[in-house]
């Protein structure tokens, strides 16, 4: 299979034929690749210097289709598969990391409630109310193009899986009422919806009371605050949301009750969708040096500097994890599914951890190897060692989380305790 990438693109992250992708993974990997090439890529460094959204590159999202990347086939969407979305989400991280960690919580709006809950178990009732509620949403996005936002961190424990939501939401005549303050919301202000996710307030609740609500942007009670200048991905403009008595109607439910907690315990793939921005940046960093050193990269002088053995010997390093990195994550992606294996679910904490922390290794290996001048804010490189540390951070599993599950899953069956 080729690749149909202009010529003078960027070669594919993963090879067509070595990784055996379809053909729908070629095709939107390769319009990936053109559009952070020719439009994300040169827009990337104004948005970050600013901390502003990159509303130009929505619309050239929207345009290409790839805001439904993930709406079923059936709803007027492309209809990508899981591993396709990962696999085009990393090919938009080599451009702009910012814009492929949000349009990952736009797609989880329709991953979530398209694939993922089509596997899990819903009674008949729950089946066709969820299709026809889905069907709402998906039209919103296919015909409408609008934007949703995953709001999901609270800056307490909830966020690790390790208590229920504190954002509430009560029952009302014909819908609910949302109360709570969200942190780091990617997208706000700049979403048309935002995908609450919060507990049903009622007695007895826990975990399993996970409600997961369209709200809309423009809802009463609904308001965005706090600054946002952080460190790194600041195109994502991840400030603060307030939800003060804010009113939704039925519909504005994107999965029926209890089937978010279902999701979380019985598709942990579905929380491995933060690693494409970084795989994409880790790339990014291992493109650009070689192209350094090569005397190759556009606006500096054709120097080339590969001659040194330090320096080959420091790409090879970089190689190593790189390639390390990729089979990883690819063999990951690769199996997610419903009910995984415990070795499944072992390797996907690894992958994450291991894009998550390499892409930061890989960006500060790219400073060290290239020198001086590479760090200058004209040039990509100290951006994406910005955005690479952001990576190891995330919630639901940050690079500690992983070890701490990897090493207590792997020592321990589940029930399994020590004598007294
Ligand atoms: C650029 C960027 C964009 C983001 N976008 C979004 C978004 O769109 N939506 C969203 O919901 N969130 C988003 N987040 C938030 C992110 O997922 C985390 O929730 C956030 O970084 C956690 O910050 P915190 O200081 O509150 O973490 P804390 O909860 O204070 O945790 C600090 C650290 O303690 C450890 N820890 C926490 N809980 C446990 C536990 N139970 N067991 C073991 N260790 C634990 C973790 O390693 C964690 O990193 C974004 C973050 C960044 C950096």
């Amino acid at each position: 299979m080729t690749d149909p990438a202009a010529p003078g693109l960027n070669a594919p992250m993963f090879e067509a034929g070595a990784f055996r992708l379809t053909a729908q993974q070629v095709e939107l990997t390769a319009l990936a690749r053109r559009l952070g090439m020719e439009k994300f890529g040169p827009r990337a460094p104004e948005h970050d210097r600013d901390a502003s959204f990159p509303t130009a590159n929505y619309e050239d999202l929207r345009a290409a289709g790839l805001l439904a990347i993930c709406v079923p086939k059936e709803h007027g969407g492309l209809g990508a598969d899981y591993p396709t979305y990962m696999l085009t989400a990393a090919e938009i991280g080599r451009y702009c990391g910012s814009t492929a960690l949000t349009l990952n919580m736009h797609v989880c709006s329709c991953l979530w409630t398209g694939a993922l809950a089509d596997e899990l178990e819903m009674t008949t009732a729950e089946r066709r109310e969820h299709d026809r509620r889905r069907a709402l949403h998906y039209a919103r996005i296919v015909e409408q193009g609008k934007v949703y936002a995953q709001p999901f961190s609270e800056g307490g424990p909830a966020a690790a899986g390790a208590a229920p939501f504190a954002t509430k939401a009560t029952a009302i005549k014909g819908g609910w009422r949302v109360d709570g303050k969200k942190i780091f919301a990617s997208l706000s202000g700049h979403a048309d919806y935002y995908g609450v996710l919060c507990t049903e307030d009622k007695e007895g609740q826990s975990i399993r009371d996970t409600l997961y609500l369209a709200v809309p942007a423009d809802a009463e009670g609904v308001r965005v605050v706090g600054e946002w200048d952080p460190l790194g991905m600041r195109a994502t403009v991840s400030r603060n949301l307030l939800f003060e008595h804010a009113r939704v109607g039925e519909d504005a439910q994107l999965m029926p009750r209890g089937i978010y907690y279902q999701a979380a315990t019985r598709w942990p793939h579905m929380f491995l969708t933060l690693t494409p921005a970084y795989m994409g940046i880790a790339q990014a960093a291992y493109d650009f040096t070689v192209r350094y050193l090569r005397g190759e990269v556009p606006g500096t002088p054709p120097v080339k500097r590969r001659m040194y053995p330090t320096k080959q010997i420091a790409v090879a390093e970089m190689r190593l994890r790189l390639e390390q990195t990729k089979a990883l994550w690819f063999q990951a992606i690769g199996e997610a599914r419903l009910d995984p294996t415990k070795d499944q679910v072992l390797r996907a904490y690894a992958a994450q951890h291991t894009v998550m922390e390499n892409a930061n290794e890989l960006c500060r290996l790219a400073l060290r190897t290239c020198g001086g001048q590479a760090m200058l804010k004209a040039l990509p490189l100290e951006r994406l060692y910005r955005d690479s540390r952001c990576g190891s951070l995330m919630l639901p599993w940050t690079a500690e989380i992983c070890l701490d599950r990897i090493g207590r899953q792997a020592l321990y069956e589940p029930g399994e305790r020590d004598e007294e």
